[in-house]
């Protein structure tokens, strides 16, 4: 049984590019007897608007998609902090007490999930008096695992490639769970088999295969599809003038018709989607 999801975080509107994601999530399912999850992916702190998720099922409604809807982050808090004690007692993880500024004036390398945190905290005696995150020893956890592979649905087979993101942030400062964690954890307790999301999000995908084999989580496929371009050729955000799905319905749009064309990949006039 196919099972995919859609798992926005109500930091912001819904755009043209979330929705061809779930649209696209939706159909793969659908099309083969599988199930649809919604997750609503909130413990990104203050930047979460909780307004925002009423509007985002009104948007999924919109566009005609059916969805079984799982709990959101903030309600499972308790499972993240559960495996990262594991990962904390079995040694792959270290705090860091780094600010974003410290690390900025190491002049790190940047590898895909932004600058590769050169490890200065690693072995180091830190003042506990500071707040500390906790970082992935990826070489330690990499000795351990061996070599990993994971299946992308239009990319073919991958060797997972961790290092090329250096040691991610896992327990964040302000939250119990960084990303990495909480949506590897999720897609798991949910049942996802087929990880839909946009290409952008595929380095984070080594980062995540690491983190399966160090918790002993079954191992989805993965379908990273093309980005929606706007007419300069850059991701679409709301903060570039790309409307909103909400923007859209407003103003009486079909929203059945929109999905269709992107069924079609019919975008509107200066949207395309990237070449891979
Ligand atoms: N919540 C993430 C986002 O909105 C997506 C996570 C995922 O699909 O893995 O960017
Ligand atoms: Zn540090």
């Amino acid at each position: 049984m196919i099972v995919t999801r859609f798992a926005p975080s109500p930091n912001g509107p819904l755009h043209l590019g979330h929705a061809y994601s779930a649209v696209l999530a939706h159909d793969l399912a659908r099309n083969a007897g599988g199930r649809f999850l919604l997750r609503i992916e909130d413990i990104d702190g203050p930047r979460s608007r909780p307004e925002l998720t009423d509007a985002f099922r009104r948007d999924l409604e919109w566009l005609g998609l059916e969805w079984e809807e799982m709990p959101a982050q903030s309600t499972r808090l308790e499972s993240y902090e559960e495996a990262a004690r594991g990962l904390l007692r079995r040694g792959y993880l270290y705090p860091c007490t780094c600010t974003r500024a410290e690390i900025e004036a190491l002049e790190p390398r940047l590898g895909s999930q932004g600058a590769i945190y050169p490890g200065t905290c690693k072995g180091a005696r830190l003042d506990p008096a500071k707040p500390a995150a906790l970082r992935l020893d990826v070489d330690r956890a990499m000795a351990d695992t061996g070599k990993l592979v994971w299946e992308d649905a239009l990319a073919g087979k991958q060797v997972a490639d961790p290092r090329e993101a250096g040691d991610v942030v896992i327990v964040r400062k302000d939250a119990p769970a960084s990303y990495h964690l909480a949506a590897t954890l999720d897609d798991a307790a949910d049942g996802v088999t087929l990880v839909t999301r946009g290409a952008d999000l595929f380095p984070a995908t080594h980062i995540h295969r690491l983190l399966q084999a160090l918790l002993g989580l079954p191992v989805p496929r993965w379908h990273h599809h093309a980005l929606l371009l706007d007419e300069s050729g850059r991701k679409l955000a709301k903060r570039r003038g790309s409307p909103s799905l909400a923007d859209r319905r407003s103003t009486g749009e079909d929203g059945l018709l929109l999905a269709e064309q992107l069924r079609l990949h019919r975008f509107p006039s200066g949207i395309s989607l990237a070449s891979a």
